[in-house]
């Protein structure tokens, strides 16, 4: 209890008149109440009643007896270890609900108001810790990420970018970004909100940090779950056993309440790939194509299938490099050689055959689309594509893609039809173009629930064109 009396010794004592008895505002526990979110931190004084009440609201957050006094229990609170980040939306949660009736409130994260609009997120380490060795630094902070990687769709890799979404330094004080470090505590995260020090960890290098949990100190893991649960939106819990209580512990699992909080604003982990080979959509059921993995989804997401490319293919092609639809025929492309199935599973007579045998010279494309409106087929390969169109490649092949598509779309993964637009997709991100108004537009991220139709320019809910036009292109390679 050394620390106590020590803390007793240099809190100063200000008088508050009142009428008899006469009662005190503690400056010291009005600084950490400031600290923590319990006091509005512009305010230079503060009325005795505001003072109480804020008192009340953390002895209810730490659930110890509500008197609005600093006793012993509330000091023992003020000088536990704890994140630097406040309490304040735990505090609003609690008089919205918990204290009128405990009973209702089941969830005890909470969320902010801010999340990555994106799921693969870099970081960097600017400033190593002196008290370890670097590797191992390094180690724990990525197992620290993989814990939340577990259950999210999201994707964390090391970079050495100046512009890495999130910065890890450790500081000792005053570290230039207005929140001070003090002894007490631990470590401070910003949340993911466009702001200077958006998503970064600083952590307090003044205290002992180790790797063992039953250390001489602070369990870096642990500090590092917590605090990234700050880097992706999460504010504090009031469930004691959960990530992202306030309070340090040397837990390194995630609680069912910090799974409920992230996921809430992250969804749940799907084993999705985080990048397509081929995209094709045949009457709006997508299949998107993974190495030998194939998924089948509407174009509007929900619920998809998966099977093995083999299942597929009907005549055994061990991947594919390119495909798309012209009416109810699929063509794939494999290196340089053309397959087209009629009615997606009858080998058309005379194929398959080669790509230079319709003067697409050079073998393999990247990504193949059929525009019906214009009854062309394209193909790109690097910043260039090939049209063919009325079964003949046209002659002013290969032109730039930026030319017709714009730059954005160059490098595209796959694409596919869809209403009056081609959808482009570029690893978790799609560009729609508009074929009736010759823009693009985009990026849109589809990667959160899947959902193509949020890649395209217009909702059209019927396109007599598309029929129309197909009939068309069904002769295109006949
Ligand atoms: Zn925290
Ligand atoms: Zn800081």
């Amino acid at each position: 209890m050394v620390s106590l009396q020590v803390f007793f010794a240099v809190f100063s004592w200000v008088v508050v008149c009142q009428t008899a008895p006469v009662q005190f505002i503690n400056s010291d526990a009005v600084n950490w109440l400031k600290t923590f979110g319990y006091l509005k931190k512009g305010n230079s004084t503060v009325e005795l009643k505001e003072y109480q009440n804020a008192l009340k609201r953390l002895q209810s957050v730490y659930e110890i007896p509500v008197t609005g006094e600093v006793d012993l229990q509330t000091e023992i609170v003020m000088l536990s270890p704890r994140c630097g980040n406040p309490d304040e939306e735990v505090t609003s949660m609690l008089s919205n609900g918990r204290e009128k009736d405990q009973s209702k409130i089941k969830k005890r994260y909470v969320k902010s108001s801010s999340k990555w609009n994106k799921n693969d997120i870099s970081y960097k380490i600017s400033q190593y810790s002196s008290q370890l060795p670097v590797e191992t630094q390094r180690n724990i902070i990525r197992l620290a990420f993989m814990t939340w990687e577990e259950v999210t769709p999201l994707t964390f890799y090391e970079s050495t970018n100046q512009d890495a979404d999130t910065e890890i330094g450790f500081y000792i004080g005053d570290h230039n970004d207005g929140s001070p470090f003090t002894k007490g505590i631990i470590a401070h995260a910003f949340l993911p909100d466009n702001k200077a020090f958006s998503g970064d960890v600083h952590v307090n290098e003044a205290n002992r940090i180790v790797t063992d949990p039953n250390g001489n100190g602070y369990y870096l893991l642990s500090v590092m779950i917590h605090e990234i649960g700050h880097t992706l939106g999460l504010e504090h819990s009031l469930d004691k056993g959960a990530m992202m209580y306030h309070a340090y512990g040397t837990r390194t699992t995630l609680s069912a309440d910090d799974i409920a909080g992230i996921q809430a604003l992250y969804l749940q982990k799907s084993n999705s790939p985080s990048s397509y080979d081929v995209i094709y959509n045949k009457n709006d059921i997508i299949y998107l194509v993974k190495g030998e993995r194939v998924f089948r989804q509407h174009v509007s997401g929900g619920s998809s299938e998966e099977f093995h490319l083999s299942q597929l293919l009907p005549n055994n092609l061990e991947r594919i490099d390119a495909a798309t639809v012209i009416g109810e025929n699929v063509i794939f492309i494999t290196g340089d050689q053309l397959w087209k199935f009629e009615d997606g599973l009858f080998l058309a007579h005379s194929y398959p055959t080669s790509l230079s045998s319709i003067n697409i010279p050079g073998g393999q494309v990247d990504t193949m689309f059929a525009i019906p409106s214009e009854s062309s087929l394209y193909f790109f390969r690097g910043n260039s594509y090939y049209r063919l169109g009325g079964g003949e490649l046209v002659v002013d092949s290969p032109r730039l893609i930026s030319e017709k598509f714009g730059s954005s779309v160059a490098g595209s993964d796959a694409a596919f039809a869809h209403n009056s637009d081609i959808i482009f997709v570029k690893g978790t991100l799609c560009y729609s173009y508009d074929t009736v108004t010759g823009s693009t537009n985009g990026p849109h991220d589809f990667s959160i629930d899947m959902d193509f139709t949020k890649c395209g320019s217009i909702q059209l809910l019927v396109s007599p064109l598309l029929i129309a036009t197909s009939v068309v292109l069904r002769f295109v390679f006949s």
